[in-house]
């Protein structure tokens, strides 16, 4: 046997239980036995093996299956997770806006049947409409008298400065208070 045909064959990949493979084996064996270049040849071989198999080992040792099921699992889950909340934000959407346009729909009928009621108690309960309207005259009295007394307090209030000054302050704090509230969810 030639050393290039010893190199080609420790080169290749063989498997263990063919007669062909026995044979070339056994004269390969032979020819390393006689030549120190193709014996280093092979050495050289072997620790490349090694090393690559080394370094694949030790790579699927790092990272398992069972690891890599776990992950896949976990996205899965994850996914299947963001497909829910997609899902329920949907639903809740798809109900705001029917609730939404139900609202304006209602509010629609209402406004545009006060008219038609107002029409109609006319027509069939004048006493009812006259009732419904002195009441309506009665709350409208009772806002005047109130704005009757908030302007004599405001002209009250505004001859005295010390009173205005008071006042200013109150409003002040009030704002602040406000501020101060407003703020602190953010603080948090
Ligand atoms: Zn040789």
């Amino acid at each position: 046997m030639r050393c290039r045909d010893a190199r080609a064959w420790l080169a290749e990949e063989h498997s263990d239980n063919e007669a062909e493979t026995a044979r070339q084996r056994s004269e390969v064996l032979a020819h390393l036995a006689h030549c120190p270049a193709c014996r280093h040849y092979e050495q050289q071989q072997q620790r490349l093996k090694r090393l690559l198999y080394g370094n694949f080992s030790s790579v699927s040792c790092r990272i398992s299956t069972e690891q890599i099921m776990q992950a896949v699992y976990l996205r899965q889950r994850t996914t299947r997770q963001l497909e829910e909340l997609h899902q329920q934000q949907r639903t809740r959407l798809a109900r705001l806006q029917t609730l939404s346009s139900l609202f304006m729909v209602s509010l629609f009928i209402l406004t545009a049947s006060i008219p038609v009621l107002l029409f109609l108690l006319f027509f069939n309960q004048p006493e009812l409409l006259v009732r419904t309207l002195l009441l309506l005259s009665d709350a409208v009295d009772a806002f005047l008298v109130a704005l009757t007394y908030l302007r004599l307090g405001l002209s009250f209030v505004s001859q005295d400065n010390l009173l205005l000054a008071a006042l200013a302050f109150l409003l002040l704090l009030l704002a602040a208070v406000w501020l101060r509230l407003m703020r602190a969810p953010q603080e948090a």
